[in-house]
């Protein structure tokens, strides 16, 4: 089996993990042996985060998307991020809040649980009121980051089929398993040209003049 960055693999991940028996769960309770908390933080791209969702709900897996109101990258206040938020929901799967340090800014849209963007070390597991950090014990004990296609303890697919976690939270970060590349630096240059696309139909309905 390739390790590869891709839906393929991720579909492969999914099965090893029912394989093993896990159930697909929520940060709204104290974790439990055969958890698997399934987290996407959303950095980039919530056209990547609606793609997963859907891939996930035809396969009757749910997750918490954790998405950033001090993106770079996108707007939460859009339109169109309004409907990814109504259609994220739709599919089962809830909404946390994707942090900028210091600011913990809670509103409607999410739910009592949020994640740290780019964390140092010092803050990675501080607490704010009575929100649900996740890296906090219990749920960030047992824990594989997918970081810049990286897995510092190697893919778990294999220990997810062979039960070898007694639960986990994995951080799958989207946009680097839905958009194609070999490495890092392809996957994000094909993001781009997808978000190129994006932009112009965008411009085309803002009715700016391309001819
Ligand atoms: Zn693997
Ligand atoms: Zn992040």
């Amino acid at each position: 089996m390739s390790c590869a960055f891709d839906l393929a693999h991720y579909d492969e991940l999914l099965a090893a993990a029912r394989r093993g028996g896990y159930r697909f769960t929520f940060f709204d309770h104290e974790p439990g042996p055969g958890d698997l908390l399934l987290r996407h933080d959303v950095d980039l791209s919530l056209e990547a985060a609606l793609e997963m969702a859907d891939f996930e709900a035809e396969r009757d897996v749910v997750a918490t998307y954790f998405l950033m109101t001090e993106s770079e990258f996108y707007n939460l206040d859009s339109p169109s991020a309004e409907s990814v938020l109504r259609e994220l929901r739709e599919r089962g799967h809830r909404i946390g809040l994707h942090a900028v340090w210091p600011k913990v800014e809670f509103d409607e849209r999410f739910d009592a649980v949020f994640s740290w963007h780019n964390p140092d070390r010092q803050f990675m597991q501080q607490s704010v009121d009575s929100f649900v950090n996740v890296m906090h014990s219990p749920f960030g004990d047992w824990y594989r980051s997918d970081s810049n296609q990286y897995w510092r303890q190697g893919c778990p697919h294999e220990e997810l089929s062979a039960r070898a976690f007694e639960r986990l939270q994995l951080l799958i970060h989207p946009e680097i398993w839905v958009y194609p590349g070999e490495t890092m630096r392809e996957t994000m240059l094909s993001m781009l040209e997808a978000e190129r696309e994006r932009r112009l139909d965008q411009l085309v309905k803002d009715r700016i003049d391309l001819s």
